[in-house]
């Protein structure tokens, strides 16, 4: 299939950019970061923008670096490299896990980290890692900059708070210090998750005094499971602890069925999921003490 018609600019910077948003409105103007997501829309004719405005020659959207407790990563930052990014690996290990579970090289080499995250699929990894860590996403417009949390951005699938007029610059996740695990069920390796699990958590004297639990694939955006998160705090880490997390993180889901998994399969993935996640964040905080 081919896309229908549209035209396309290349800008520099992103004010050009942010402009030429504007001026093509009318159009339905998209932005372009990797293409792994918005070039099979429109060559399914299920997006067919009339104006692709190419964010690869924008200068300055390239890099990853550490500031202040937070790992940045630019807008064109494609996924391959923060997979294997000293950064990453030091400041978000979960995400450097969850990168591993997307697609396959080929896809990551050219597909963003916050392509994949404006994108909302409520089957993609890393939206639930953006939840888990209280990401923000920095977004510019016509009024100028503003920060977005991840828990205010996804509204529903491939739905975000982002404006129209407004482009994604950088996603900054803020270090979790503790133990982390990432752990997913798909069809097979690389294809997008049937559920997948996100978990952080810190210790202190062998008690959960924090963490952060978010999920894939169990509504139309990922989901942050505070029952679980306040189920296991306090307590003495353990198979109890565990226990009890994933009863309380998974009884009020109602996730909806597909061709893949229906609703009650989709409860026990999840908590199968959510179990191991649990223990493997569990032991690896304990292994760093
Ligand atoms: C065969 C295949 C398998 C895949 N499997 C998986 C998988 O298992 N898990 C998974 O999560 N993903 C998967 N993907 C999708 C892949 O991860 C995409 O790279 C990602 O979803 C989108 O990132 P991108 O940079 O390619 O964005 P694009 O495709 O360029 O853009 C996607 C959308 O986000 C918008 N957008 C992108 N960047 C910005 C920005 N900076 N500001 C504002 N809007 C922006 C675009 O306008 C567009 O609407 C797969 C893709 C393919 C082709």
């Amino acid at each position: 299939m081919k896309p229908p018609p549209f035209r396309y600019s290349s800008p520099t910077t992103v004010a050009d950019a942010v402009a030429l948003l504007a001026e093509h409105a009318a159009d339905d103007a998209r932005v372009l970061a990797g293409g792994q997501s918005l070039v099979p829309l429109m060559n399914f004719r299920l997006a067919q923008p009339g104006h692709v405005i190419d964010l690869r020659r924008v200068a300055g959207l390239d890099t990853i670096r550490l500031a202040g407790g937070e790992l940045v990563i630019g807008a064109m930052v494609r996924q391959a490299t923060a997979e294997r990014s000293p950064e990453v690996a030091l400041a978000a290990p979960l995400l450097a896990e969850a990168l591993g579970h997307v697609a396959h090289p080929p896809i990551r080499n050219s597909g963003t980290v916050v392509g994949s995250i404006a994108h909302a699929d409520p089957a993609a990894e890393l939206p639930a890692v953006a939840l888990a860590m209280d990401a923000e996403l920095t977004a510019v417009g016509p009024g100028g900059e503003r920060r977005i949390t991840a828990a205010d951005f996804f509204q529903g699938p491939f739905t975000t708070a982002l404006g129209a007029d407004e482009i994604l610059t950088e996603v900054r996740f803020r270090s979790f210090p503790g133990g982390h695990a990432f752990v997913e069920f798909s069809r097979t390796h690389g294809n997008f998750a049937v559920v997948a699990v996100a978990v952080l958590v810190a210790l202190a004297d062998g008690r959960i005094t924090r963490s952060a639990i978010a999920a894939s694939g169990l509504g139309g955006t990922p989901l942050r499971l505070t029952a679980a998160e306040q189920a296991w705090e306090g307590s003495t880490a353990g198979s109890a602890a565990i226990d009890a997390a994933v009863d309380a993180g998974t009884a009020g889901l109602d996730p909806a069925g597909d061709l893949h998994a229906g609703s009650a399969t989709r409860i026990d993935i999840a908590r199968s999921c959510l179990r191991e996640a649990l223990e493997r964040a569990t032991e690896r905080a304990l292994d760093r003490r």
